[in-house]
């Protein structure tokens, strides 16, 4: 079953989390013990976060720069494959714009195919650290919607020099949607319409960036029945564990926190205390989430295994 029917006839709000690729270099047994640590809150699916390379540069002497060396974390598609063969959880890649050529996107779906992995999310993907907006990369997309259509010819059974291809199982696929407005986008009314032109393009079902106030998202959700965004959308929750998170999440995904989130926080002089404050925060929204009757509820994870482990006792 694709993650886009399981997520349209589950019963009760189901759980999922995502990770990330090992830092290149390091091994997969990380991503194995988190997924060890929140198996038994029964994932209905795994994501697997996308990372562009960053290439490093060390200032050498008089504004000369030295490359010494490229951070990523590589590995996607065989993280997917892994995860998917030893937990028998459908995996799902993000597939993204950012630092990848069209043809390496059609490799990527290829061995996707190959490896029985059918369900991916969609993104543009973030910027390059040295750039101050997007750029995209030359022969790639500029947007998720570019991409999504690169899939769908795929699906269709087309290469991207226009052959055929036999590889007849398609993809399914999510787009991310912003409760508080991508911050590139010029209004709210503007960031809907293109997620409805995502959603028009084939996307099944939307997940949202992190929210810390509920209220934001079920008005979200209704600008968005009213604009004929029908599809599931499914809320992402963050628990916050350090203290610094206070000014760092604002600022790098643009979202607010609310006044007594934040007067907690503040309150916190160790990261143990913010992390405390964090389960007991995004329980709160998980548990109303789920009373509400979401699909699914997606943890991001990142550094918060233990917390999102607390969080899915709390409310599962
Ligand atoms: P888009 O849909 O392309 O939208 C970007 C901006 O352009 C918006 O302002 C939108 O309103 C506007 N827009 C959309 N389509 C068009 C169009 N056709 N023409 C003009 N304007 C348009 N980043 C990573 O690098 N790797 C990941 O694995 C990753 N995972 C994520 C998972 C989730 C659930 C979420 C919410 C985000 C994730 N991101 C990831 C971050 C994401 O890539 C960024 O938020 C990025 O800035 C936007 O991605 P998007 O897919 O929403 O882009």
């Amino acid at each position: 079953m694709s993650v886009v029917d399981l997520i349209n006839n589950t019963r009760t709000t189901a759980f999922s989390f995502e990770v990330l690729p090992p830092l290149k270099g390091n091994s997969i047994e990380k991503v194995f013990k988190t997924i060890d640590r929140l198996r038994e809150y029964d994932p209905k699916y795994i994501n697997i976060t996308t990372h562009r390379s960053e290439i490093i540069y060390k200032d050498i002497e008089g504004g000369l720069y030295k490359r010494i060396s490229e951070r990523t974390r590589p590995g996607t598609v065989a993280v997917a494959a892994a995860i998917q063969n030893k937990y028998q959880i459908p995996a799902v890649p993000h597939l993204i714009c950012s630092g990848f050529t069209k043809s390496e996107t059609e490799y990527a779906l290829i061995d996707l195919n190959f490896l029985g992995i059918y369900d991916l999310l969609i993104l543009r993907g973030d910027k390059a650290k040295h750039d101050n907006k997007f750029v995209p990369t030359p022969e790639g997309h500029e947007h998720a919607l570019d991409l999504q259509h690169q899939v769908n010819r795929f699906n269709e059974g087309y290469f991207l020099d226009g052959s055929k291809t036999s590889l007849n199982i398609p993809f399914t696929y999510g787009v991310a949607g912003y409760p508080e407005k991508h911050d590139e986008s010029p209004n709210p009314e503007s960031d809907l319409n293109w997620l409805r032109e995502k959603v028009k393009a084939g996307a099944g079902y939307v997940v949202t960036q992190m929210f810390f106030d509920n209220s934001k998202y079920f008005d979200f959700v209704d600008r968005c029945r009213v604009a004929g965004i029908n599809v599931p959308i499914i809320p992402g929750i963050k628990p916050i564990n350090y203290c610094n998170q206070l000014t760092v999440l604002p600022k790098v995904f643009h979202v607010d926190l609310p006044e007594a989130l934040a007067c907690e926080l503040r309150k916190c002089k160790t990261d143990a205390e913010a992390c405390e404050v964090g389960v007991e925060w995004a329980t709160g929204q998980a548990r109303e989430l789920k009373a509400k009757g979401v699909p699914s509820i997606h943890f991001y994870s990142m550094m918060a295994t233990e917390s999102v482990r607390r969080i899915a006792h709390n409310v599962y």
